[in-house]
Formats: C-alpha cells, sequence, structure tokens
C-alpha cells in the first residue's frame, strides 16, 4: 500500500511553501499527501501579507475524515499560525505521538519578509509543539527564538531529535546537524550562490517525513531530503539580480520512486 503523510501547515496560494508545496514534494516521494489545512495566508514572493486560521472545529473535522480512512505513516506540521492552534494541534496529534514519526518545522519567520512571531507564539510553539515532535526542523532564526539557539535545550524540553539547519549562515558549506540525544550527525555541502529561495524548509520537512513514511532510518531520511533539496537548488542556478526569492523548481524535481 502506498504510503500515507499527514501534512498539517498552512495555505500559500503562491505556491512557494506551506501545503502546496508540502503535496508536491510528497507526491514527488512516492507517499499519498494528506493536507489537512490550518491556516489561510496571503503571500507572495515580495512577502508574506498576513494570515488567518481555519476555524478549529473545521480542520478538526478535516483531520478526523483523514484518520478515519485508514493509518498514517508519518506526520509533518507546519505554519500554524496561531498559539490557540498550536495547542490544538498538540491535543489532535497525541494519540500519534511515539506511534509515527511527527516531523516539526516550526514556521515562525518568512523568507521574503513580513512575518514574525509575537512572544505568545513563540512560547506556544516551544511549550506545545516542540515536545510532540520526533524531529523538529528549526532554521537559525527560530532556534534562536525558540531555544536560544542551543539544540540540546530542545531535546531536554520533549524533541525527540533536531536537524538544526546551516542554510542561513555563510561560508562555503553549508551544515546541517543533527542532534540525537546521545550522539550527533553533521551533513555537509557545498553553499551555492542561488539567492533567497522560497519554500526550501517546507520542502526539506516535507521530504524527511515521506521518506520516514517509506521506511527510512531518522539519518538516511535526513541526508536523502537534504541531498534532493540540494539537488533542486543547484538546478535554480545563481540568484537574478532582481533579488526575488525565487521558487524551487519542482516541475524538474527528480521522483523518487519505487518502496
Ligand atoms: N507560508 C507558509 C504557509 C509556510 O508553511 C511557510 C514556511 O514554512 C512560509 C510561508 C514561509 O516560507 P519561506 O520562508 O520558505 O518563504
Amino acid at each position: 500500500m502506498t504510503p500515507r503523510v499527514l501534512l498539517l501547515g498552512g495555505l500559500d496560494p503562491s505556491g512557494g511553501a506551506g501545503a502546496t508545496l508540502d503535496t508536491t514534494v510528497a507526491a514527488l516521494h512516492g507517499v499519498e499527501p494528506l493536507p489537512v489545512v490550518l491556516a489561510w495566508t496571503e503571500q507572495n514572493r515580495r512577502g508574506f501579507r498576513r494570515s488567518e486560521p481555519v476555524p478549529a472545529a473545521q480542520w478538526q473535522r478535516a483531520l478526523r475524515a483523514v484518520l478515519d480512512d485508514g493509518p498514517v505513516q508519518a506526520v509533518k506540521v507546519g505554519m500554524v499560525g496561531d498559539a490557540d492552534g498550536m495547542h490544538g494541534v498538540a491535543r489532535a496529534l497525541a494519540p500519534l505521538r511515539g506511534a509515527v514519526p511527527i516531523v516539526v518545522d516550526p514556521v515562525l519567520f518568512a523568507t521574503a519578509g513580513g512575518l514574525s512571531p509575537d512572544a505568545g507564539l513563540v512560547a506556544a510553539c516551544r511549550e506545545a509543539l516542540l515536545p510532540l515532535a520526533s524531529l523538529l526542523t528549526p532554521n537559525t532564526p527560530e532556534l534562536a527564538a525558540l531555544c536560544a539557539g542551543d539544540p540540546s535545550r530542545a531535546l531536554s524540553a520533549g524533541a525527540g531529535a533536531v536537524l538544526q539547519k546551516g542554510g542561513h549562515g555563510d561560508g562555503d558549506v553549508s551544515e546541517d546537524v543533527l542532534w540525537l540525544p546521545r550522539e550527533r550527525v553533521a551533513f555537509r555541502r557545498p553553499r551555492l550562490p542561488c539567492g533567497p529561495v522560497r519554500g526550501t524548509g517546507c520542502a526539506l520537512a516535507a521530504a524527511i517525513a515521506s521518506r520516514l513514511a517509506r521506511g527510512d532510518a531518522l539519518a538516511a531520511a535526513c541526508a536523502g531530503a537534504g541531498d534532493w533539496v540540494a539537488a533542486l537548488l543547484r538546478a535554480l542556478g545563481p540568484a537574478p539580480p532582481d533579488g526575488l526569492p525565487r521558487l524551487l523548481p519542482l516541475a524538474r524535481a527528480p521522483r523518487i520512486d519505487g518502496g
């Protein structure tokens, strides 16, 4: 049977991130995407304008319908948008915790600008989403906001593992580090001159969740998903002069078959 991956997150009608992107990434990985939308957003390459939470009763009914149809083999949580939603997601996913891998991408900022969290949202993310995660995938600003830049604090607070993403750094090498309770695994790749690109964090987390659903071990899923996203960035080539973030070239993305 085709693995089923539950994708909880925001809907970006401009296609650069969120549920639209995650669905494509999951389908390219040969798994069945099950997008349950928690927030409606208005944004494009020039910036994030606003978002509105989907009423809790509405997304909870959608989630129930998806789960009534059969088990899922992995979950990805992306943008939740408001603190109440984060606590609602934690309650809704509590029965799956420990039984199914849950990848949490703690979306607090947007590459194009215009999105920044208030203290309540950061606290809810730390208290509700972080302990739910079998894998948390923060970038540098998100890690700074959530646990003062220290992944071991996220492990102490209940995350099963942390993939500390190095995309926001500088230097010739981009290093992602997988923090496990007793071990660290580094993934080093050349830093590419592609400029700002939307949706890289969403795509990475969705690809990891898809690979976990297909049966990969955690480190292998992180390695494979990171290489897959890096190949997409390579395909983009150098940054254009307008400086605007670009979208991932998913129409040219390699398909992961089999499984
Ligand atoms: N909007 C939604 C719905 C998202 O899920 C995300 C990221 O995960 C963003 C916006 C921000 O995306 P990016 O910073 O990749 O542009």
